[in-house]
């Protein structure tokens, strides 16, 4: 598959536009600011992608009444930092330390399997993920990967 040099805000943007129909079906706005800067990580594109993807998607299912999920990307020394937030309900601490168990999910017709595999994906690329949630506020999600300059030699 493809190991290589990749734009977070290119991949970022992508996902956004594949996922816009879908949040406004749910009278969700997705407010992404992208930053200036190239964020350079290594890795495999789909996957990554498949990270925001499960979050958002998450992000939208959990906003019944709507709302806006606020997308930010930020350079930081040496790593990328994603965050993703929501203004839905938010998560009891109980179910947080749930969250990630395969086959944990509180909605009907969830597999419960989204975050798992979003975890996995970003330990496979020695990034970190986040949970914070406030009850009635909303959650965010916090990731971050190693920048990786696309002349800088790669350990993988
Ligand atoms: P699924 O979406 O199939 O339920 P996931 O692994 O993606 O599986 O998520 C597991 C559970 O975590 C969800 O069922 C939901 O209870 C909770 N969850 C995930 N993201 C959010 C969020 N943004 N707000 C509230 N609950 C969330
Ligand atoms: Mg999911």
């Amino acid at each position: 598959y493809d190991l290589s040099y990749h734009d977070v805000r290119v991949m970022m943007r992508d996902t956004v536009t594949l996922l816009e129909t879908q949040a406004i079906l749910h009278n969700v706005y997705i407010e992404a600011e992208y930053g200036k800067e190239p964020m350079w990580v290594f890795g495999v594109e789909n996957q990554i992608k498949q990270v925001f993807i499960n979050i958002i998607k998450n992000a939208i299912e959990a906003m019944s009444d709507g709302g806006a999920i606020h997308v930010r990307l930020s350079r930081e020394e040496d790593s990328v930092r994603v965050l993703i937030s929501d203004e839905g309900p938010g998560i009891r601490e109980e179910q947080l330390a749930k969250m990630g168990q395969p086959f944990y999910t509180t909605k009907e017709k969830g597999t419960g399997l989204g975050l798992m595999v979003s975890y996995k994906i970003v330990d496979n690329h020695d990034g970190q993920i986040r949970v914070s949630s406030r009850l009635g506020i909303g959650t965010s999600f916090e990731i971050r990967f190693p920048f990786r300059y696309p002349e800088t030699p790669a350990v993988m």
